[in-house]
Formats: C-alpha cells, sequence, structure tokens
C-alpha cells in the first residue's frame, strides 16, 4: 500500500513561508477518526477507556483533540501529569503508569486524584507512607520468559525492569486491601509495536485467566484490566495494517470466554495506546539543503535525529516521501542525513528514492508518535516546531521551535542572554 502524506507540496510551501522547516505536522482529521474507531472496536466493553499515553506525544493541543474523543491520559512524569492537569484532565481520567517513581510523583498523582498503577510490590509501602491508599488501584504484571505472538513478533518480558511477577502481585494485592483498597486493576505490557491482530486478544487471555486466580484464591474485586500499549502500526508501505475492530473483537471473544464464566461480567477494558494513537497522523517534515556523492550519494536535510531518534537509536524504518515527485520513479539510491557529528544520525540508509534536487521538501512518515517526544539538543540542535493540520484545512502552530534563547536559558551565560553573575 502506498503512503500518502496528507500534505501537499503547495500547502508546505505556504506554510514555511511562516514556519520554516524542519517541523512536524499533525493531521487533526486523522487522529479523530481513528479514535473513533478505537473506541468503537470496544464499545461491547460499557467500562472501556482509553488512556492515550502522553509520552508518544505530550502536546497539550493533541492531547485536548484526544480527550474531546473520550480519551484519559495515561502518565509516568511529574510534568505530563502537569500537561494532564493543564488540559483540565484529572480524577479517574489519569492514569499513572510509571516505574522508578519518585515520591512526590505519586503526591502529585494523589493530588489530582488519578489511578495509580504500582509497577513493584515494594511501592505499596512506600505509597502507604505518602498517602491513604486510593480505594481504586491496580499493578503492573510481568509474566517473564519470553512471548511469542505471530508471524515471528517476540519480546522477552523476563529480561524488562517492569511489572511483578505472579505470587508479588498477589502479595501486594493482599496488602492493599488491609490497607484500605476496595477494587482493584491488573496491568501488563509485554511487547511493542505489534503489527497483529492476536497480541491483544492473546495478553487479554493470560491476564483475564490471572485474574480469575487472584478473584478464586484472594477474593479481592477486580473491576478494570488494562492492557496497555503495544499496538503497532505499519511504518513499511507493504505492511498489513491492524485491524482495530478485528482486535476489539479479539478481545471480545477472549472476556466472553474467561471472565464472563466466571461472574467477572463487571470488568472494564482499559488500554494505554500511544503509536497506534497517532504515529501515522504526523509528519516531520525537512528539506533536501545539501548533496554530496563520496563513496555513496547522500541528500542532507535540514532536520536530524534529535527531531526524530528512532532510525539512529532503534534503526527505525520510516518510509519518505519526496513531496511533488509522487509519482516520480524510485531510481536514485540515496543516504538521507541530518547534520549531527554522529554517523547513525540518517532517516535513510540505501533508500532508492526518485531524484531529489536542493531545495526539495521531504514528508518522514509515521512521526506522531515516539518522534518530536524523543527530540534531544545534541550539538546544540534545537526542537523544531508542531503544526496542527485542522479539519478545516487551516494550519495552526500547536509549538514553536526553540530558539538558541532557549538553549542558553539553563545556564545563562552569554553577554547576549545575561550571565550567572547577575
Ligand atoms: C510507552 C507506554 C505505553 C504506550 O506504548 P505504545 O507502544 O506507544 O502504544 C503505554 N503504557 C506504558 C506504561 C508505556 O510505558
Amino acid at each position: 500500500m502506498a503512503k500518502i502524506p496528507f500534505v501537499t507540496k503547495d500547502q508546505v510551501i505556504e506554510i514555511a513561508k511562516t514556519c520554516p522547516t524542519p517541523f512536524h505536522i499533525y493531521d487533526e482529521k486523522g487522529i479523530r477518526e481513528n479514535a473513533r474507531l478505537v473506541r468503537k472496536a470496544f464499545s461491547w466493553n460499557p467500562g472501556y477507556r482509553e488512556y492515550f499515553a502522553v509520552k508518544a506525544t505530550p502536546n497539550p493541543y493533541l492531547m485536548k483533540i484526544l480527550a474531546e474523543e473520550g480519551c484519559g491520559m495515561d502518565c509516568s512524569s511529574l510534568t505530563e501529569l502537569m500537561l494532564s492537569e493543564a488540559i483540565g484532565c484529572t480524577g479517574e481520567n489519569i492514569m499513572f503508569s510509571s516505574n522508578v517513581t519518585p515520591a512526590e510523583e505519586y503526591v502529585k498523582c494523589g493530588e489530582l486524584g488519578g489511578l495509580i498503577n504500582l509497577d513493584d510490590l515494594t511501592h505499596v509501602d512506600f505509597l502507604a507512607g505518602l498517602m491513604e491508599i486510593p480505594k481504586k488501584i491496580s499493578c503492573r504484571f510481568n509474566p517473564g520468559g519470553v512471548v511469542t505472538v505471530s508471524n515471528g513478533i517476540m519480546d522477552n518480558p523476563g529480561d524488562a525492569k517492569y511489572g511483578m511477577t505472579r505470587d508479588q502481585i498477589k502479595e501486594a494485592f493482599r496488602r492493599l486491601r488491609e490497607l484500605g483498597a476496595e477494587e482493584f486493576g491488573i496491568h501488563s505490557f509485554l511487547v511493542s509495536n505489534t503489527v497483529t491482530n492476536d497480541y491483544y486478544p492473546m495478553l487479554a487471555k493470560q491476564l483475564f485467566e490471572l485474574a480469575v486466580e487472584i478473584k478464586e484464591e484472594i477474593g479481592v474485586h477486580i473491576t478494570f484490566i488494562n492492557l496497555s500499549g503495544g499496538v503497532g502500526i505499519p511504518y513499511l508501505p507493504d505492511q498489513e495494517p491492524n485491524d482495530i475492530l478485528a482486535i476489539g473483537e479479539g478481545v471480545r471473544r477472549v472476556y466472553e470466554e474467561i471472565l464472563v464464566p466466571n461472574g467477572m461480567d463487571d470488568v472494564a477494558i482499559y488500554t494505554e495506546m500511544g503509536r497506534f494513537m497517532m504515529a501515522p497522523y504526523g509528519h516531520l517534515v525537512t528539506q533536501a539543503i545539501h548533496e554530496k556523492h563520496i563513496y555513496k550519494e547522500y541528500i542532507g536535510v535540514d532536520a536530524c535525529a534529535a527531531n526524530l531518534m528512532r532510525p539512529a537509536m532503534y534503526g527505525a524504518y520510516h518510509h519518505i516521501t519526496v513531496l511533488g515527485k509522487e509519482d516520480a520513479p524510485c531510481d536514485h539510491l540515496y543516504d538521507v542525513t541530518g547534520s549531527l557529528c554522529e554517523n547513525n544520525d540518517k532517516f535513510a540508509i540505501d533508500r532508492m528514492l526518485p531524484k531529489i534536487e536542493k531545495g526539495d521538501y521531504l514528508v518522514i512518515h509515521d512521526t506522531g508518535a515516539h518522534g518530536f517526544s524523543m527530540g534531544y539538543n545534541y550539538n546544540g540542535r534545537l526542537r523544531s516546531a508542531e503544526l496542527l493540520l485542522q479539519e478545516d484545512g487551516s494550519v495552526k502552530m500547536i509549538r514553536r521551535a526553540e530558539t538558541p534563547k532557549d538553549y542558553f536559558a539553563t545556564f545563562d551565560f552569554s553577554p547576549e542572554y545575561g550571565s550567572l553573575a547577575e
């Protein structure tokens, strides 16, 4: 399937007049339509809620769009909690799925009335030392071992730092009950970016069986099960995308098979998707500013890994469209690179693309999640602006680009920006 950008060359030329490249741009229409489809997929479950994983795209304007579509916010740090508060998302609209959590962050979540998801058994008493244990609370489960989903997708929870063992989660529930908790939830995140409809149903089966076991052994009231994130998107153009309706239906079938016969038909399903909610609806738009011919052919662009780290960090594939050359033959072999003094600063390696001229605009696809948010300031590179292509076709700046002044702000050491001595 061809990947078609949601902006045209003419639109980008117009945008670049007031907001120079590079920038991230998001597609409001795509975000809303997808969020509605997610809701529909789980509409069989009256208590269903998607808590958007804020770390994927922590911009309050985008969070607000998702909140309008019925999402809560899944946070894992103080500033993410503050972002949720800033958009008016508090109480049970917040899920706090953190790990190695500092005391002040639990306290902040407690003040906001958010749902707390504990990553470790020791955090039960850590939390009890900070506040009254909330009536409704959840714990993160790690089954250990190696998980295989389908078509070779696997991960290694036994090697992951998250969650509690089977015995520990039971112990945590007993202790939480002693401390006053009344409603319990189970959370788990086993595999990232699963491009298969089997992952959630497979995880749901494990968690539902555990819930039945815990109910029988301990007798606590389990009211929600959180399937967390991990639903992937097709970064490659020939990958079959997930069918969220089929995924929802797969979870429903396991629910009917395991929970309902055990008298647990009041359990709400929660999800914490980040990537699936946002990744396809973001582009990084960048301009070709140099070409270089040595042992390979290089196109140098004005974005770099500081704007999108996934290729450098994971060797991740991000599709590239050269705007205005959508139908041109891909008959040139390029490495598309940024300017960092790091040889892994490449958006594409050995990629067949149309002939690129200096000045061409390139769309780097699927940057709407874990894109801007993983940005950093290496080499003194600055974070770009974020723009929103609104449903009416107009473009709104939802975060300005950083300036050198922002870079200097934390040390204030320059005649121009004021010095530490002042
Ligand atoms: C990162 C994360 C998510 C979101 O993961 P995606 O792969 O973006 O769906 C959800 N929950 C927790 C606890 C996470 O750390």
